[in-house]
């Protein structure tokens, strides 16, 4: 049994989703989750009940907002010589660029991005996507401990059977250390939906879509499914839609259980980015647009008729 603790992300009154997808993969060993902040009762509950043991609020001076050196100098402080085999997070925005700063600190090996794992014997193993999702690489840790591992947001899928563990919650202060750079503003998006590599379902809009105000079509059948709306590299390039909509290689990269696919090509470098999905769906005028070899469900028509039916049928369908 190996002795992992879980960094969860704070956000609204619960935590990002993928703290409880990696806490359903990891019955059987001794779980611990960590969070900067306050961890809102409910979700405490809830991280409870899906197996974890210690629930650490972490607290300190200079780290209500996010900064890679105060942030990874409170968990360094925090981890101290807890003797943690492994620490676990999402492979987020904030977990793409904590975690590695973290595992240099400690001087220790870690995983990005992986997408599934086990602990066969307390030994972590995990697989990961190499060269845009062309094939999958198996990866293990050595050195000194404790390991990091990053896991792609909804890869995992979230746990279907409770483990219910104490759920032991204490507040932890820490020391943020130096930090160098500080952010001085954050300008919110317009949008308040889920960012896109968190979203369980998501309408995307290729160059097909001629205009930003076309949109409008896609943001209307989002609002009925509760999806978040993305973008391929033309229509994003063409001023469509902001790069934060981009799916791709050099893009975001998602894992919905639902991707519809509206006037996209399907070129490699936009597959990179959505062919993890669980359930792809493609409208296209174009039979032999290669979108339709990765496809689950293939519509050929015009994204113009098709998107408002759906919305329709969809909203008659959901209430
Ligand atoms: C280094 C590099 C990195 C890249 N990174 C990315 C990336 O991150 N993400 C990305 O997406 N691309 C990326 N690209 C670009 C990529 O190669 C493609 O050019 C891009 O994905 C094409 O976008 P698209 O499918 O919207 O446009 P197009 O390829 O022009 O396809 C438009 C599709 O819409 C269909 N269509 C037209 N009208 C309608 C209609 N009314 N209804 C339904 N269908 C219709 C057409 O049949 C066509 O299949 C990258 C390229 C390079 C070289």
């Amino acid at each position: 049994m190996s002795k992992v603790l879980v960094f969860a992300e704070v956000q609204g009154d619960d935590v990002k989703s993928v703290a409880y997808e990696i806490l359903g993969k990891l019955s059987g060993q001794s779980v611990d989750v960590a969070a900067i902040g306050s961890i809102p009762a409910a979700a405490a509950e809830k991280l409870a009940k899906h197996g974890a043991e210690n629930i650490h609020s972490i607290k300190g001076d200079k780290l209500e907002q996010y900064t890679p050196e105060g942030w990874s100098n409170a968990l360094k402080n925090f981890i101290g010589d807890k003797g943690y085999d492994y620490v676990l997070a999402g492979s987020t925005a904030t977990g793409k660029d904590l975690l590695p700063r973290l595992a240099g600190s400690f001087d220790a090996g870690m995983a990005s991005e992986v997408v599934n794992f086990t602990f066969d014997g307390g030994t972590f193993a995990g697989t990961r996507p190499l060269f845009a999702g062309k094939c999958l690489a198996k990866v293990e840790i050595t050195g000194p401990k404790p390991h990091f591992v990053t896991v792609r947001p909804n890869a995992l899928g979230m746990p279907t059977s409770e483990d219910a563990k104490a759920g032991a919650t204490n507040e932890a202060t820490v020391d943020a250390g130096t930090i160098r750079a500080f952010v001085k503003e954050i300008v919110k998006g317009a949008s308040e939906k889920l960012d896109l590599t968190e979203a369980n379902i998501i309408v995307s809009g290729g160059r097909a879509m001629k205009n930003a105000e076309n949109f409008k079509i896609l943001n209307e059948l989002a609002d009925v499914v509760g999806a978040t709306v993305g973008a391929s590299r033309a229509a994003v390039d063409s001023g469509y839609a902001p790069h934060a909509m981009q799916v791709g290689q050099t893009g975001k990269t998602v894992s919905p259980s639902l991707y519809i696919a509206c006037g996209i090509s399907g070129a490699i470098q936009h597959l990179a980015g959505m062919r993890t999905s669980k359930v792809i769906v493609a409208i296209n005028t174009d039979p032999d647009a290669p979108i339709f070899t990765k496809a689950d469900y293939g519509i050929v028509g015009d994204l113009f008729e098709i998107v408002p039916l759906m919305t329709k049928e969809f909203k008659a369908l959901l209430g």
